[in-house]
């Protein structure tokens, strides 16, 4: 089996990619212009920061870069695109002969091409409405080879891309569209413009059943172009494949050649292969530092940061606990290292812990003063409020472990804080 994606990733711009016209969401038909709308005579310009970014996206993922990049004229009719073509690249591409390597795996990206999304078709019962805001977003197409075979490796792959251009300020959580060209045989099938990475995995799982299903009814598989019904979780036939030739693909005069070379492209993250890295020689595994990194740059800084001094199990409980307690939503350094610290001395962090810690209160501190007067009255109260296990403990001594760890526990103290004072209290029950 082989799978082949185009994902289509909408980029991070202020504005649109060959007009001025706001990328902010607005009324519909707000945020438009003549070029955008696509009036005869209305001339584009290339959005500089869009080609920036594409640029970036091409070279995390290992490309040959066109430093004299062009676009070309995709001609065809629909009613969100009243030019009658789509500005896209194709040999003159931003990047071509990629790679993204996924855990134990290499997958070939054939193109990452600049283009501009169509205007948005909207129905309204029995009305067809057209929405121009989106028309002229810039999106960059990322085309791989059909190097994914099975379903492991499609998420995977997703999961990789998307930490890469987390990491670069584009994330496609909401945005990503991808076309899956599929097959189990040698006939290709392509399924068009499923949204959402839970929708991709599941069209795929469809249509990889369905394909299977027509072969082993003696039939053949027709060569076609499908599209992913949401509701049904089903691929419905659409037409039968065209071909590139189909399209009538032009270059495009209003826009030249695009010389990149004075652009620097922002460094990429590789998050899973920094995560192998960190669980080199720690106590937790790559798995466990690629789900709370891949797509949190916090985290991944303080990994990096506190791995020299602190067991990583710490770090990552830590953080975990902070996550789950914090108000802060960039978690500050020196909080996390007093919950590193407390993690480390074998204490609980508790919700009140974390609070303090944010409001500026070193809580191990606290305990430190508890002294012997307090302690007494928490190991009393807890005593005379469960006469139960007092009683056990008179028939069976090893009880009294049972009663240290609820105290300490409950109190977020150390065994070792309470075990003497433990021991000294119930002799006299
Ligand atoms: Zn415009």
């Amino acid at each position: 089996m082989k799978i082949g994606l185009e994902v289509h990733v909408a980029l991070p711009t202020k504005s649109k990619l060959f007009c001025s016209c706001s990328m902010d969401d607005a009324e519909p038909n707000t945020n438009i212009c003549p070029i955008c709308t696509g009036f005869p005579g209305s001339k584009p310009m290339l959005n500089s920061a869009a080609a920036e970014s594409g640029f970036s996206i091409a070279n995390a993922l290992h490309c040959k870069i066109n430093r004299n990049m062009s676009f070309v004229r995709k001609v065809y009719f629909y009613p969100d695109l009243p030019k009658c073509y789509q500005i896209t690249q194709m040999g003159g591409a931003v990047g071509s002969e990629g790679y993204l390597d996924i855990q134990g795996k290499r997958i070939g990206i054939r193109r990452v091409q600049i283009e501009e999304d169509p205007a948005q078709i909207v129905r309204d019962g029995m009305l067809t409405l057209l929405d121009f805001n989106r028309s002229g977003t810039p999106l960059v197409e990322i085309v791989t080879e059909p190097d994914i075979t099975d379903e492991g490796e499609l998420r995977s792959f997703i999961a990789n891309l998307r930490s890469i251009l987390y990491y670069l300020g584009v994330d496609i959580n909401r945005e990503i569209k991808a076309d899956l060209n599929i097959s189990i045989s040698d006939v290709r099938v392509e399924v068009k413009n499923v949204t959402g990475i839970k929708s991709l995995i599941e069209a795929a799982r469809y249509e990889i059943a369905r394909q299977h299903r027509v072969l082993e009814e003696g039939k053949a598989i027709a060569k076609e172009t499908r599209g992913y019904n949401e509701k049904r979780r089903i691929t419905e036939s659409l037409r039968e494949k065209e071909t590139d030739e189909e399209y009538g693909y032009v270059y495009e005069p209003d826009l030249t050649v695009f010389d990149i070379s004075g652009m620097k492209p922002a460094e990429p993250v590789y998050a899973n292969e920094i995560a192998e890295q960190l669980a080199e020689d720690s106590d937790v595994n790559a798995k466990t530092i690629r789900e709370m990194t891949m797509l949190d740059r916090h985290a991944l800084e303080l990994i990096v940061r506190f791995r020299p001094k602190y067991k990583m199990r710490s770090i990552i409980h830590a953080i975990q606990r902070f996550k789950k307690y914090g108000k802060a939503e960039v978690p500050p350094p020196q909080v996390i290292e007093k919950l590193i610290r407390l993690v480390e001395d074998g204490k609980e962090v508790t919700k009140e812990t974390v609070a303090s810690f944010e409001e500026g209160k070193d809580v191990s501190i606290e305990y430190a003063k508890l002294g012997a007067v307090q302690l007494d009255k928490l190991i009393k109260r807890f005593l005379d409020e469960n006469p139960r296990m007092v009683a056990e403990y008179k028939k069976r001594s090893k009880t009294i472990n049972l009663i240290i760890g609820r105290i300490a526990k409950e109190n977020g103290l150390h065994p070792k804080e309470v075990a003497g004072r433990v021991t000294r209290l119930l002799a006299g029950y």
